[in-house]
Formats: structure tokens, sequence, C-alpha cells
């Protein structure tokens, strides 16, 4: 069993690869919130527009997102999701 905080999933499949789970990650340093493809590793520029694609850096403090970690279910609410939209 794994102990700690639960991953937060949107419930999309991901546009890039048609199969990978979308994880919820926040920025470290201004909590940005987007979301990251599990299965290519790549970073979506904005959750609420995967059309934009991917970004390498945080879009509004320019770290790499790299250094992004998982986000949190209070993460999630404040950036406006609705709980029937992630899991
Ligand atoms: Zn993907
Ligand atoms: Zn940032």
């Amino acid at each position: 069993m794994r102990t700690g905080k639960p991953n937060w999933y949107l419930k999309t499949i991901c546009p890039c690869c048609g199969q990978g789970l979308l994880l919820f990650v926040v920025c470290p340093i201004c909590e940005y919130l987007t979301v990251k493809c599990l299965e290519m590793g790549d970073t979506f520029a904005n959750p609420n527009k995967l059309e934009n694609w991917f970004t390498e850096t945080c879009p509004t403090c320019r770290i790499e997102t790299s250094s992004f970690i998982p986000a949190n279910s209070d993460h999630i609410n404040k950036a406006g999701f609705d709980k029937s939209r992630y899991e």
C-alpha cells in the first residue's frame, strides 16, 4: 500500500499519445497548476487548453517544468476544476 497523498488525474485521455494519464502538477514556486502526460513525460502549457501543447518552463515564473510536483486537491479546486473533471 502506498501512503501519503493521492495523485489526481484529469478525466481526459492525453491528446498527444491517445493513452497517457494526465497527472495534475503544480509549480513549486508560484503554484501554477497544469497537467503532465505520464506516457510521454511532457507538461502541457494550460490544462484547459490542451491544444496549446507543451511547455518546458512555467508560464508565469519560468522555472523548468521538470521540477513541478504532484498537485493536491486544494490546488485543483483553486484553479476552478469541478470535481467531475478529475479523479
Ligand atoms: Zn500523451
Ligand atoms: Zn511557476
